[in-house]
């Protein structure tokens, strides 16, 4: 296993993510314990020492198992990490009691690891106006040891991270960033991460496979790294991409099984970061996955013909990530922060920003499209 410095501590570069535990007949809010145990075994005896949970994890239960699992192994020989729901406005006003419970739930009497849940736009204004209030009680919760180190998770633009960044100051030791070939320039994370590097904040990696998207990737596609790589299978390329980037200390994957923890161990038994020509190499991969996706440049011809005043190059940017991951949350998360007239569903078709769109993209029906696949997200409020 491959280990990284963080602070007095070597951290496994493979951690464990307990967010899609192997579950009982696909309920996400029944992890199977029996086989979590038996993937927790190995990960201890291949070295992994990293293991990530949350209150929210498995509708409350990741957070539980892993406490009844992790009490089987000695408490120095592992680093444990939740988070703080920040997500539910209702927490800001019940942290002590969350905190308690959860050291109850993990069966521990200190969090090695201690984040404030996905910093995003939803949130940041509770974040800042709850400021000194969490600062306090986190910080005097160090101080006892009942926390070692204190840092966020993050899915937001840049300025929002920032904002977070200027306000929690010092408090902040390291940061938990969504990190893969596709996100380094279609979520901007490269500014983030020249951003916490500057500020010297060390980076856990999380969905390095994109939520499991990466992990499939057509032969013909593989094969331009392969000529550099003999052999490297569609995981080992997401894992080695993100090995190969600067400040990171761990990275976590979300495994569902045996086989994928296996893999990935094997995968960190040896360092073998990917060269700049290699990284090249790897974002032509990424082009595969971009393709379907709206060209927009955001060059924003269009806007001052809207008659609705829509934004419309920050709604195609949301509709892109909306394709990307099939109807995930972080599309579905934004759209919330926008006044209902401005969203897709307030265009009217009148196609007077398709005129001027040197890109030629149809908006109105993509509007049309994303209005539809928004009604089916379960994280959209309309
Ligand atoms: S088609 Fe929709 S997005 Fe385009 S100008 Fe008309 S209302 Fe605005
Ligand atoms: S004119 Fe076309 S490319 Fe430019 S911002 Fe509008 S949609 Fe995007």
């Amino acid at each position: 296993m491959i280990y990284r410095g963080f602070k007095d501590k070597d951290i496994s570069l493979l951690g464990m993510g307990c967010m899609r535990l192997p579950t009982i007949d696909g309920d996400d809010k029944k992890p199977d314990e029996q086989k979590t145990a038996e993937m927790v075994e190995y990960a201890m005896k291949s070295g992994v020492n990293y293991y990530d949970t949350a209150w929210g994890y498995h509708g409350g239960n990741s957070e539980l198992v892993m406490g009844r699992i992790l009490k089987n192994y000695e408490r120095n020989s592992f680093y444990l990490a939740t988070k703080f729901p920040g997500f539910d406005k209702e927490s800001f006003l019940k942290v002590p009691e969350i905190f308690e419970k959860q050291l109850e739930k993990l069966q521990t009497e200190y969090i090695d690891f201690y984040l404030f849940h996905n910093i995003c736009e939803t949130n940041i204004d509770e974040y800042l106006a709850h400021k000194d209030n969490l600062i306090s009680y986190f910080a005097e919760e160090k101080k006892k040891g009942r926390i070692n180190h204190i840092g966020f998770s993050c899915h937001s633009s840049f300025d929002t991270m920032v904002r977070f960044l200027e306000a929690y100051g010092e408090l902040i030791e390291f940061c938990q960033l969504q990190l893969n070939y596709i996100d380094w320039d279609f979520q901007d994370a490269k500014s983030k991460v020249l951003e916490l590097n500057k500020r010297n904040i060390p980076i856990v990696v999380m969905e390095p496979l994109r939520g499991g998207k990466l992990a499939n990737v057509p032969e013909d596609v593989l094969a331009t790294v392969r000529e550099s790589r003999a052999g490297i299978t569609a995981p080992q390329l997401a894992l080695r991409y993100v090995e190969s980037l600067p400040g990171i200390f761990t990275v976590l994957s979300g495994m569902s099984n045996y086989e994928q923890l296996v893999d990935n161990i094997n995968t960190f038994s040896q360092p073998a970061p990917f060269s700049d020509d290699e990284l090249k190499l790897v974002y032509k991969v990424s082009e595969y996955f971009m393709n379907g996706n709206v060209p927009c440049t955001s060059c924003r011809y269009c806007t001052k013909y809207c008659p609705q005043e829509l934004d419309i190059p920050r709604l195609l940017g949301l509709y892109n990530e909306d394709k990307v991951t099939n109807g995930g949350f972080v599309s579905a998360m934004n759209m919330n922060t926008i006044p209902k007239e401005k969203r897709p569903s307030a265009c009217v078709g009148c196609k007077s920003c398709e005129v001027v769109c040197p890109q030629q993209i149809e908006i109105a029906q993509v509007m049309s499209d994303y209005t539809e696949s928004l009604k089916k997200n379960h994280f959209y409020h309309e």
